[in-house]
């Protein structure tokens, strides 16, 4: 790398500047373009998951390149210039995560997944503030990985969980949770957005009720954060999770971030290199946060990547994801609901994700017969089990959309599902 150039300045996908403001309130519905930027997906596949992870736009398969192929070196300890370098480029990645979601960056802390931010919390805030009789508060939609580290620590500190249910539209239902809260609650913990339903918790609403009785707030951010602007400060959470990869960056990196005074009082999740402030086998201290949470040599180039990945969705404008992904959610609503044996889970104003069944065929069964005609679904149960009791149903077939779908993509949905009714009977 030239002296001078900062790996820091990572630039725009020369697309952004042409993609312009995002369209108005009652404006035709535009698609957004991005799918040439997306050499994974080839002419033709319907690629509906992106819900499970999303495809990856060319600038971040350039950033992970450029970092292994140019620019690789440690962080934090290298005395040579181009560990400074990838340093420097390391705490900008941090920098632009804070500016993403509205934090300082001394919040941010680079984690594997939202699965390993959410345990970090359960174990460092949960498993060292909570006191056996404590209560915590959780919601019927939850992903496997905002409910089993709860148990754990509940089940090693004498906790007690609750579950808030959902409304008849399938939303967190926050009178119910109002009317539950009692003192005995420290902590709830809740998905902004449901990774089966699509359904968008008011955050904001969520936080003034736990913080009425005193409860903390941890957020499930990995739906949200791909598809509406999120900003913890206005939200007024305490927590924020999500992963890299549902936001178009790489695998093995995601982001916790947590308020400075609960990080603070935090103990560290693994001990190790780069967290420690001086080490004696008589007594050793930490470095504070984030470098505290963030043990051994991270994920360096995935931090890159996430950067790439976070400049490409601000590139595009997330106020556009936005509204094309809720133009193509309410027209897959539209073209499924009139297929007689479809029933649809979920609001009908969910973000970027619709579940559905089709009666007498298995999901699985669905998601096979999509994929002879090129169309990609998840089915199965979502690492979301408990809401399967709930809905009555074994598992569901789930469509979720992203920057490089289009209304070509629900119609091969639409006649893929037809497909499936003719062959069912
Ligand atoms: N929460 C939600 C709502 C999710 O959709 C997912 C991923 N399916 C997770 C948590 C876990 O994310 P990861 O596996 O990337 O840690």
């Amino acid at each position: 790398m030239p002296p001078g150039e900062s790996l820091a300045a990572l630039p725009l996908h020369p697309d952004a500047a042409r993609r312009g403001p995002p369209p108005r309130a009652g404006e035709e519905f535009a698609p957004l373009d991005a799918l040439a930027d997306f050499p994974a997906i080839p002419a033709g596949w319907a690629y509906l998951d992106t819900a499970a992870t999303a495809q990856k736009p060319q600038p971040v398969i350039d950033a992970i390149t450029r970092g292994y192929a140019r620019d690789y070196a440690t962080v934090h300890r290298g005395v040579y210039q181009r560990s400074a370098d990838m340093t420097l480029a390391y705490e900008a990645a941090r920098r632009r995560v804070a500016g993403f979601i509205g934090a300082q960056e001394d919040e941010i802390v680079f984690v594997r997944g939202a699965t390993e931010g959410i345990n970090l919390v359960a174990q460092c805030w949960a498993g060292t503030q909570l006191r056996a009789g404590d209560r915590i508060l959780l919601s019927a939609l939850e992903h496997h990985s905002n409910i089993v580290p709860w148990q754990m620590v509940a089940e090693a500190n004498g906790l007690a969980i609750d579950v808030v249910p959902l409304t008849d539209d399938h939303r967190i239902d926050l009178d119910a949770m109002a009317a539950m809260l009692t003192p005995a609650h420290k902590l709830v913990a809740l998905a902004h957005v449901s990774n089966v339903l699509g359904s968008v918790l008011d955050v904001a609403g969520a936080a003034a009720l736990a913080h009425g009785v005193g409860a903390k707030l941890l957020v499930d951010g990995c739906q949200a954060v791909p598809r509406m602007t999120v900003d913890v400060a206005a939200l007024g959470c305490d927590f924020y999770v999500f992963s890299g990869h549902k936001l178009y960056g790489p695998t093995g990196i995601g982001v916790l971030w947590g308020r400075a005074d609960l990080l603070s009082a935090m103990p560290p999740y693994q001990g190790g290199g780069a967290m420690i402030d001086r080490v004696t086998f008589e007594r050793t201290t930490y470095a504070p946060p984030p470098a505290r949470f963030e043990a051994g040599t991270p994920h360096i180039v995935g931090v890159l990547g996430l950067h790439a990945a976070i400049d490409y969705v601000e590139g595009v404008g997330l106020e556009r994801i936005h509204a094309h992904e809720t133009a193509l959610v309410q027209a897959t609503r539209d073209a499924l609901s009139a297929i007689n044996s479809v029933t649809l889970f979920g609001p009908e104003d969910s973000a970027g994700i619709v579940s559905f069944a089709v009666k007498g065929v298995h999901p699985h069964d669905i998601g096979t017969i999509l994929d002879e005609s090129r169309v990609a679904i998840r089915a199965g149960h979502h690492c979301a089990q408990p809401l399967m009791v709930l809905l009555g149903v074994p598992a569901t077939a789930r469509a979720s959309f992203g920057v490089y779908n289009s209304l070509d993509d629900v119609a091969a949905l639409a006649r893929g599902i037809e497909r499936v009714t003719r062959i069912f009977g």
